[in-house]
Order: structure tokens, then C-alpha cells, then sequence
């Protein structure tokens, strides 16, 4: 017997991962209730394409295909085909994501695509939307969740109310400091493993406008990247032609960390030292930075995920991780999707479905966790370095000319869905091992003949694999 389409299911929280599962089970006939904390972002007229930007690539793609939203998702993106890296006293280079000219990552509205995804829950008519209830208490084992809404009240003013829901099942796709997570941990005790690990920085959001003519200031098919050793920023572009920026550094480090950067001048010299060019580009860097908050930065793994066939955790309550590889939205993405296939595959209970789920995803989510803060080092540091320059060179023309045979890490995990994150991570991993030794050594070099290319790095990087 396969699930049962009476099963209530519960769904709390709505954001990118919440509302993406809601969809996916309300189109496969599931009664679906779907509750979150915050106001329904749509009430609230976004500023004209003006947002928190997030870069969407090809497995997030392929789940939202899978509920038919890709191509509605991609229609309000840009597509970003290589880093341009800004190196002091050089001029800013372009280096592809790809040899294949095609692939992009697409910056895309967070808000944008939450619209897009409640939108189409909405159009469906099936699914119980909440907002601005906060779950605050689960019973797992009954099944019953206990919620905080605010309303206003007679006199204009907000007012709280207690409600419950008692379902069947309840999915906890409530982020990072998620309540059903911790819920699970209380429950499980030390059957319960938990870590999160806080990176040593922070980040901040800061903007640069959109030219005098409405044009960009900066090249609009590109990541940006300031790479500088500790610190990084990035931007990404906006459809109103302004790029979010996001500025990387440390929390405690001194003189440059955000705990001892606070003064105007201390912040404006910060500034003219390390990113000079930004100073014009964003002429009010004081104010966005003395105003926008600082986030903290952390990596959660746990599990179990599941309790019993009763409740389950996905996307960033489940595994999240640092923002390094443009993933963690990606990947709960790719949570509904392998969540989808299984139900696929006939399972006779959501027990079986859940314990299957965990099975097949912990060491997928635990593989992009690494990679994430891989990439952490590898863009504040090795962007900026030689050998990865030399690297990467070469695997441009690898991947342009010998398409079949070889594939950069970065595009296992980012171009290519059909590996799992584990495989690209293992790949990947000895693929860049290989290609620097060899680069080292002076064995391999960027006049060598391709073929002579891919076979000495074919061969290194099945040494490394078998020891
Ligand atoms: C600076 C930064 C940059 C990033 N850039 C990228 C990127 O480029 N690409 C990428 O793929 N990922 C990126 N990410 C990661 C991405 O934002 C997350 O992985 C993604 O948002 C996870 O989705 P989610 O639905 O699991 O969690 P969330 O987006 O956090 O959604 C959880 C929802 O649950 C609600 N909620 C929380 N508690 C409760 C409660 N008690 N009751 C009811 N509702 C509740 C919240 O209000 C929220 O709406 C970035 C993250 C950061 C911090």
C-alpha cells in the first residue's frame, strides 16, 4: 500500500525548502499544512528587484523542474557564467565556472523565489497556509505542534494567539535554529548527534546602486570576488541593476574584524586599504555598514533526521552549512527532489520513506558541508594564488575541449546533478590534489599537449584515489 493521500501532513516553516516541499506533495495529491513564522512576504511590494540574491545552479534547477518551476525560477534570474577577481594593482580578470560556455550559476532573488514558490502553492488551492505563527512546542510522538500566531487585535495592535495542529506527519523545514530539531535532540538524548560549528567569520550585506543611466556599475554576467587573504567580498548582480555585496571577515581578528571595526574612519580606512574601488562604488559604505547587521556563519550536522515515520528534517534544519559554495539552497532543493524519487519508488510507509531519505542524503549533505568550507579558503585565499590561476587555466581548456572526459570539482558539484555531492567531493577532491602536485613538480604544464594533460592528470588522480 503506498502512502496515504489522508495522511495530514505538516509542514512548518515556508521558506525555500518549506514551500518547495508543500508544493511538490500538495501536486502529488498530499493534504498539506504549511505554517510559518513571518509575515507572508508577498504583502510587502518587493523594491523593484532589489534583494537578497542567492546563486541558483543546476541541481536546485533540476528539483525545481521537477515541480515545473525552473524555467519561472530562471525568468527572474541572471546568469553569472565565471568569477571576475579583483586583485589589487592588477586589472579585474574573468575566469569561467566552465570550459563549456553554456553553464551559468543565476543570481536570483531570495524573496523573488519564495513569491514564485507560495504563488504556485496558492494556485494549487489544496495547501493550509499560515503566517506569522511560530511553532513553540511539538509533541513527536502525538504528532501535535503548538503555534504562537500574531494578529492584530481590536485596537490596531498586534496581539498573540495560541493555536494547534495535530497531524500525521510533520516535516521540520525550519531552518538553521530550527525548533524540530531540537525537539528531536531533546527527545533522542544522546542518541541524538549534534554539531555546529561556527566559522571564525561573519558576513555583512552591503549594496551598490544601479549606475547613473540605470546600467550596471560592474560587469552584470559575473561573480564578483575581492579575494584578500582573510577577508573577501563578493557581489552579485540584481535584476534592478544594483549588486548585493557581501563582505566576508572576522569576527575577533584584530585590527580587521567586525568586533573592532567601528568607527567611521576606522571602517572608511579599512576600506581605502583593502578594497579601494568599492569606496567609489558604494560612496555610502559608512552608513550600509554601520546599519546593516553582522550574520553569524555556522555549519550543523545532526542525526538522526527522522523520528520514527512521525516527523523528519530537511534543508538547513537538517545539514546547514557556510555559503562558500553558493549550495545550501541548492541542496534542500535537492532534498524534496531525492525525497520525491523515493516516494517514487513505491515505500509502503513514511517510516520506510524517512529512514531511506536519511540513508541516501546524510552523507550527500555531510559531502557539500566540506566542500562548502573548502571553498571558504579556496576563494579568500587561492583565487588570489598562482598555482589555482594555473589550475584553473587548465581546466578551462580541458573542459572546452574534452567535454566527455573531464570535469573541474566545481563543476561536479555545481553543472553536474546526476553525481551525488559524495561522488563530486571524492572525485573532485583527488582531481585538484592531482593537477597541483603535478603543476609543482613541473610536470605538468599549460603548453603540454591536451591529451598528454588529461592522461597525466587521469593517472595522478587514480593514484591518489586508491591509496
Ligand atoms: C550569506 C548567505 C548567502 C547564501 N548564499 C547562497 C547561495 O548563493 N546559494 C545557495 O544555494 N544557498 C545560499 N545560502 C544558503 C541558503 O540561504 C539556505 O541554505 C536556504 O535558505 C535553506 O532553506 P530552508 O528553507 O531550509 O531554510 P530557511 O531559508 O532558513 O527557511 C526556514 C523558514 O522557516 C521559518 N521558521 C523558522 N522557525 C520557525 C518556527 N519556529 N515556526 C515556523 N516557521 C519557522 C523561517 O522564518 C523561514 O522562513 C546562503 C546563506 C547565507 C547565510
Amino acid at each position: 500500500m503506498p502512502l496515504d493521500k489522508n495522511d495530514k501532513i505538516l509542514i512548518i516553516g515556508a521558506g525555500l525548502c518549506g514551500s518547495l516541499l508543500a508544493l511538490r506533495l500538495a501536486q502529488r495529491g498530499h493534504q498539506v499544512t504549511l505554517v510559518e513564522k513571518r509575515p507572508d512576504l508577498r504583502a510587502k511590494p518587493l523594491d523593484a528587484g532589489r534583494s537578497i540574491n542567492l546563486a541558483l545552479s543546476d541541481r536546485g534547477l533540476k528539483a525545481l523542474k521537477m515541480a515545473g518551476m525552473d524555467q519561472k525560477a530562471l525568468a527572474i534570474s541572471i546568469p553569472m557564467r565565471g568569477r571576475m577577481i579583483h586583485q589589487p594593482g592588477r586589472d579585474p580578470f574573468f575566469s569561467p565556472y566552465s570550459g563549456n560556455t553554456n553553464t551559468a550559476i543565476n543570481s536570483i532573488s531570495r524573496p523573488g523565489l519564495n513569491e514564485l514558490l507560495l504563488d504556485a502553492i496558492e494556485e494549487i488551492g489544496t495547501v493550509d497556509l499560515y503566517f506569522n505563527a511560530a511553532c513553540i512546542d511539538l509533541d513527536l510522538e502525538r504528532c501535535l505542534a503548538h503555534f504562537e500566531q500574531q494578529k492584530p487585535g481590536n485596537s490596531g495592535a498586534e496581539q498573540s494567539e495560541t493555536f494547534q495542529i495535530q497531524a500525521d506527519v510533520i516535516f521540520g523545514c525550519d531552518g538553521a535554529g530550527s525548533v524540530v530539531r531540537k525537539t528531536l535532540q531533546n527527545k533522542k538524548g544522546e542518541g541524538f548527534d549534534f554539531t555546529l560549528d561556527w566559522l571564525s567569520h561573519g558576513y555583512k550585506e552591503l549594496s551598490i546602486d544601479p549606475g547613473p543611466d540605470h546600467t550596471f556599475q560592474l560587469r552584470d554576467d559575473a561573480l564578483h570576488i575581492w579575494p584578500r587573504g582573510e577577508d573577501m567580498i563578493i557581489a552579485l548582480p540584481n535584476l534592478d541593476k544594483s549588486f548585493t555585496v557581501t563582505l566576508f571577515m572576522s569576527h575577533t581578528r584584530q585590527p580587521h574584524g567586525f568586533e573592532h571595526l567601528n568607527s567611521p574612519e576606522q571602517i572608511e580606512d579599512y576600506f581605502r586599504q583593502k578594497y579601494p574601488e568599492l569606496l567609489s562604488l558604494i560612496p555610502d559604505v559608512v552608513r550600509q555598514y554601520q546599519e546593516n547587521p553582522t550574520g553569524p556563519l555556522g555549519t550543523v550536522k545532526c542525526g538522526p533526521w527522522n523520528y520514527s515515520g512521525k516527523a523528519l528534517i530537511m534543508g538547513d534544519a537538517a545539514h546547514a552549512i557556510v555559503p562558500f559554495y553558493g549550495q545550501g539552497m541548492n541542496a534542500s532543493f535537492e532534498d524534496v527532489l531525492v525525497l520525491d524519487q523515493l516516494i517514487e519508488t513505491d515505500v509502503q510507509s513514511w517510516d520506510t520513506l524517512f529512514e531511506k531519505f536519511a540513508q541516501e542524503r546524510k552523507k550527500d549533505a555531510d559531502a557539500i558541508a566540506d566542500l562548502a568550507l573548502d571553498n571558504f579558503h579556496e576563494m579568500k585565499e587561492h583565487t588570489a594564488d598562482p598555482i589555482f590561476q594555473r589550475k584553473r587555466s587548465i581546466e578551462v581548456r580541458l573542459e572546452q575541449e574534452r567535454p566527455r572526459d573531464y570535469q573541474s570539482k566545481y563543476s561536479m558539484v555545481t553543472f553536474n546533478p546526476e553525481l551525488s555531492y559524495h561522488q563530486a567531493m571524492t572525485q573532485g577532491r583527488a582531481q585538484d590534489k592531482a593537477i597541483e602536485q603535478l603543476l609543482r613538480d613541473g610536470i605538468l604544464s599549460e603548453s603540454q599537449d591536451l591529451d598528454d594533460q588529461l592522461s597525466l592528470i587521469q593517472k595522478q588522480t587514480k593514484t591518489l584515489l586508491s591509496q
